[in-house]
């Protein structure tokens, strides 16, 4: 059998550190996961549960090590925002999945930009609709290579941070994260069966903000790696 039309190419990221790819199933995002972001967003940081938005797969670019890709400025946006966040690779699939061994489900880590179209978002909020057309646009989810979990632990706390044009906009700690990895692993698995390809983005901390053309965007997140990009 053929196929009917061109298939589109199996969204992946690289493994750290080889020439090994990770194949991409879906991503997964936290909403609101530290406090003062929460705050921030008009919200109360109290420890309500925690909820989930998606992005499509490809909507994935991989960022090279050590390179500054380009990044097109989304379209039908004049607010287009940064979120740096810490990205769970999932490994191995599970359902319900308990705190105590959620990390076990984990295959790597990466570091991921939740890109946001914020003033699609206000509307979509204001008016009680889905948040699609803010968080899941082409290319919303640039992401450095994938650190495999045996090379680096489970990070339970290290700077994550965001610089605009060299300057520190973002800065938090993974330690600050409302629910913790594992608790996002175990709280997501009992809305959706996990698989392994899965990515989970587990939230920004505060200091978001908008960009613009020509900005050098560069993030980071202690002993997982850094990414790089220009917005053109
Ligand atoms: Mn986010």
């Amino acid at each position: 059998m053929a196929f009917v039309i061109p298939q589109q190419p199996a969204p992946a990221l690289p493994v750290a550190g080889g020439g090994d790819l990770f194949p991409v199933r879906r991503i997964y995002c936290v909403g609101r996961n530290y406090a003062a972001h929460a705050r921030e967003m008009g919200s109360d940081p109290s420890r309500e549960p925690p909820f989930f938005f998606c992005k499509p797969a490809d909507a994935v670019v991989a960022v090279p090590p050590g390179e500054c890709i380009e990044w097109p400025y989304a379209m039908a946006t004049s607010s287009l925002h940064h979120e740096v966040e810490l990205v769970l690779a999932v490994g191995r699939g599970g359902e319900n999945i308990p705190v105590e061994q959620a990390l076990s489900h984990v295959w790597g880590y990466a570091v991921g930009l939740d890109m946001t179209r914020r003033d699609l978002q206000g509307q979509m909020k204001e008016q009680g609709r889905p948040w699609e057309i803010g968080k899941a646009f082409d290319r919303s989810a640039p992401m450095s290579p994938v650190v495999p979990a045996g090379a680096v632990a489970h990070p339970e706390r290290g700077g994550i941070w965001l610089d605009v044009n060299g300057v520190r906009r973002q800065q938090g700690d993974l330690a600050d994260m409302i629910w913790s990895a594992a608790e996002v692993i175990s709280r997501l698995s009992g809305w959706f069966r996990l698989e392994p390809g899965d990515l989970i983005m587990t939230g920004t901390p505060e200091g978001v903000g908008a960009m613009k053309v020509g900005d050098l965007i560069e993030a980071g997140v202690e002993g997982i790696g850094t990414l790089r990009l220009k917005v053109t």
